[in-house]
């Protein structure tokens, strides 16, 4: 199985040109401002309106006051954010989490999952947007610059940057690789509801490697000592701020031991195991587009039945 068909790769594999370069170019900008080929896609908070396509997209004309982003170009056409004030009593507006889980979800058209990218980079900036209100060094207020990618204190001059927090996400195994007794590791949160089960995954913190990452997450969620670490690939989550990035990760023991806290149970699965339990329904895995999912089925080996 190759990576380009694992399920996390359609959220990325179509994505724009950001052109970053242009985005101190106001001459350019305000070209294709008034190009009439532009589309803009209007967020009210996190939020946006949806077509019978997918998210709604309109000319420049047809969009609210708003802080203007530039998002990039892709089949030619440039499309634009507009970031406007939330109105909570307003119909038909779609929260992005809501509409990820349609877009990227189990079925979706290859057109739909098309639009993941744009909404990843719009909604990851309306939520930094949202989440930065003042100088963090001075308390001063804060002016938005490449066009919407930077923000710069009036007061002290410090700039500021959108943040990306990095999470780790990993399939930990144990046993003889591609053997009939290799086990997978797979964990139960204490909030989802019984019969469904994913890979563990948790935050990087300060200063820690993400090997190190991937071993503190396992050790301390489930007890398990975890030794060789390799990377597998990412996946975006802006919701507000993650980046997923996927690890296979060996274990050196297998006595299960659970936070209580966080993981609610973990388990040991054979790849029999795993699949004489999704089809009696008894385990659902996630089927989405997401890098859990991909993570899964590389070492299943053959695609996943629709998840969650
Ligand atoms: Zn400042």
């Amino acid at each position: 199985m190759t990576h380009r068909e694992l399920p996390h790769v359609a959220l990325s594999s179509r994505a724009h040109n950001r052109e970053g370069l242009h985005r101190t170019d106001e001459a350019w900008l305000d070209e294709q401002w008034r190009s009439p080929e532009t589309r803009v896609l209007v967020l009210r908070g996190a939020r946006v309106r949806t077509t019978a396509d997918g998210l709604e997209w309109v000319p420049p004309d047809a969009a609210p006051e708003g802080l203007r982003v530039l998002l990039g170009r892709r089949d030619g056409v440039t499309r634009f954010a507009v970031l406007a004030e939330p109105r909570p009593d307003e119909d038909g507006w779609v929260g992005a989490r809501e509409l990820v889980a349609g877009l990227a979800g189990s079925g979706a058209g290859d057109a739909a999952v098309d639009q993941v990218p744009w909404l990843f980079h719009a909604v990851g900036l309306a939520e930094w947007h949202r989440a930065t209100r003042f100088c963090p060094r001075c308390g001063g207020s804060l002016e938005a610059r490449s066009a919407g990618h930077e923000l710069r204190c009036a007061g002290c001059g410090r700039s500021q940057f959108p943040r990306t927090d990095p999470a780790v996400i990993m399939s930990v195994t144990h046993g003889e690789p591609g053997s009939s007794q290799e086990r997978l590791l797979l964990g139960r949160q204490t909030t989802w509801p019984a019969g469904r089960w994913s890979t563990l995954a948790g935050f990087c913190e300060p200063g820690e490697t993400l090997e190190d990452a991937v071993r503190r997450e396992v050790l301390e969620e489930v007890g398990v000592q975890v030794g060789e670490v390799a990377y597998f690939g990412s996946q975006p989550w802006p919701l507000p701020a993650s980046l997923m990035l996927g690890f296979h990760a060996v274990a050196e023991t297998t006595a299960i031991d659970v936070d209580g806290a966080e993981i609610a149970e973990a388990r040991w699965f054979t790849r029999d195991e795993l699949a004489a339990g999704m089809a009696s329904g008894e385990v659902r895995v996630p089927g989405a587009v997401s890098i859990s999912s991909s993570l899964i089925e590389s070492w299943f080996g053959r695609p996943l039945p629709a998840g969650w």
